[in-house]
């Protein structure tokens, strides 16, 4: 166990040298808002928040907190799900959400740097602007942070064809709980030089160093997109065209799985009507391309499977307008949820996407023997599934009885078709009693050891990830 002590006046007026006494709040509106992210149920309130403009102000704070055993937790837009941005032992939120400049787009080497703080959704915009892609697109893409995602490892529905956020960082700048300010790549498409630190940063979850400039690479933006809307009666059906998808040798852009329930209540949310509410279950699949005519063929071969495996329709949107409704509904799904059932439990498991259909019937037979509404939806085309039990109107006593037991025979149905316990929200406060589940004792012992090296006061961001 490690001891920190509490920020003092005298620790305040320093921080305020630092930073400007505008980035110093203490009042209470921000220490509530600073005390938890998007993940129900984990509250803690720092004693103070700080907002940082620059690598050697991050700098400056670290060997302040260092010195005086200060917790220092990092956020972005605080969108995460595992509670990571929140800080369970107090200190210091060091918020980087005003380090939001794209700093350049770089055409000559298909690469755009950004500061950490900058919204997801606007680095989409400006580099498509100028007809360039960059593929990563997690659902609260306009909401949350790349250093959130870098932070996160975050995914989106485009991981199917485009992978993850670590498929495009080619270069970090990053700031050591010591106060020492590196650089790892650049605009490199390659680089074996040393141990790749810049991976090792990601996903990292905020507990190794903070970032402070990334390096990302773009790619020429695909020319056509075509969405297919797929409902089906049954939900089994469903999950079986996708691995059957896959299995034709079609790499669509997504394939997002969407039961019911999740439509039902986003149609309750947004007063909107989605078309074939009363399907059990609809694929939303993304095929793109520069080809007009070889996107077609795929969408063609795409939408004869999906009849061959029951489909009830397959619905084309052409237009950005059509395609737009249909990606709002799908986005809306987490909110649509917590509206429904205010307390509610997600998981965000991974299992070889081949798997997909063993998966949702053992989620389905586990909310039955719970009695209980157990909602899937997600990233079905990469194996990653949001696993959402409603509370409903289960008294709260055996619901916070229940959400462990849960969780855990989750995990070990994805476990035992060999997934693992979290594909994009993380270990953070909330999963890391389970890790040992996942991971076996020298593979922690070896990450325990990183966390040490890195930061051998473990002022950076604890109570995260280790049991
Ligand atoms: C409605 C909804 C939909 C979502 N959909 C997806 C999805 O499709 N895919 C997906 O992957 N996730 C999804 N998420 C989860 C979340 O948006 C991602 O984890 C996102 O990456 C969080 O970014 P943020 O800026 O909000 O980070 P925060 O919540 O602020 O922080 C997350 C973690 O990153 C650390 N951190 C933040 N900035 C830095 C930095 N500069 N340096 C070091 N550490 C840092 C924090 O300490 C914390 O541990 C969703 C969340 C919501 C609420």
């Amino acid at each position: 166990m490690y001891e920190y002590n509490k920020v003092t006046p005298g620790i305040l007026t320093v921080l305020a040298e630092i930073v400007g006494e505008n980035n110093v709040r203490t009042d209470a509106e921000a220490l509530e808002k600073y005390a938890h992210d998007e993940t129900v149920g984990v509250w803690a309130q720092p004693d103070v928040v700080v907002y940082v403009r620059s690598a050697q102000q991050v700098a400056d704070i670290f060997r302040l907190a260092q010195r005086e055993r200060i917790p220092v937790t990092p956020r972005g837009a605080g969108y995460g799900l595992s509670g990571g941005a929140v800080p369970v032992y107090g200190g210091i939120v060091l918020s980087l959400e005003k380090m939001n400049r794209i700093l350049e787009i770089d055409h000559r080497n298909l690469m755009v740097t950004v500061e950490p703080g900058v919204i997801t959704g606007d680095i989409h915009r400006a580099v498509e602007a100028e007809g360039l892609f960059y593929p990563p697109d997690p659902a609260s893409l306009d909401s949350c942070s790349i250093g959130g995602n870098i932070a996160e490892g975050a995914g989106g529905p485009r991981a199917v064809k485009y992978g993850t956020t670590k498929d495009y960082v080619c270069g970090l700048e990053a700031v050591l709980p010591s106060g020492d300010i590196i650089t790892c790549g650049g605009k490199l498409v390659k680089n074996v030089t040393g141990y790749n630190l810049v991976q090792l940063l990601i996903g990292s979850e905020g507990t190794l160093a903070v970032v402070t400039k990334i390096v990302l690479r773009l790619l020429p933006l695909p020319k056509v997109r075509v969405d297919l809307l797929v409902p089906y009666d049954d939900f089994q059906a469903a999950a079986d065209t996708v691995s059957a998808i896959i299995a034709a040798r079609i790499l669509p852009a997504t394939i997002e799985f969407m039961e019911q329930d999740s439509i039902l209540a986003v149609e309750r949310l947004l007063q909107k009507k989605v078309p074939y509410d009363d399907a059990a279950a609809h694929l939303l699949i993304q095929l793109d391309g520069n080809r007009p005519e070889a996107v077609d063929a795929d969408y063609e071969a795409v939408g004869e499977i999906c009849l061959a495996h029951g489909a009830r329709d397959v619905l084309v949107a052409r237009d950005s307008r059509t395609r737009d409704r249909l990606w709002e509904a799908r986005r809306a799904i987490i909110d649509a949820l917590k509206h429904e059932s205010p307390v509610n439990h997600m998981e965000d498991v991974v299992v070889p996407r081949a798997e997909i259909p063993a998966l949702l019937r053992g989620i389905k037979e586990i909310a039955r023997q719970h009695g209980l509404r157990i909602v899937c939806f997600g990233h079905a085309g990469d194996g990653n599934v949001h696993v959402n039990a409603l509370k409903d109107d289960m008294p709260d006593d055996r619901w916070q009885a229940l959400v462990p037991v849960l969780s855990e025979e989750i995990y070990r149905l994805a476990l035992s078709l060999g997934g693992t316990i979290t594909g994009e929200h993380g270990i953070g406060a909330t999963r890391r009693r389970y890790l040992h589940l996942a991971l076996d004792p020298v593979q922690i012992e070896m990450m325990r050891r990183i966390k040490d090296a890195f930061d051998p006061h473990h002022i950076l961001n604890p109570g995260k990830i280790f049991p």
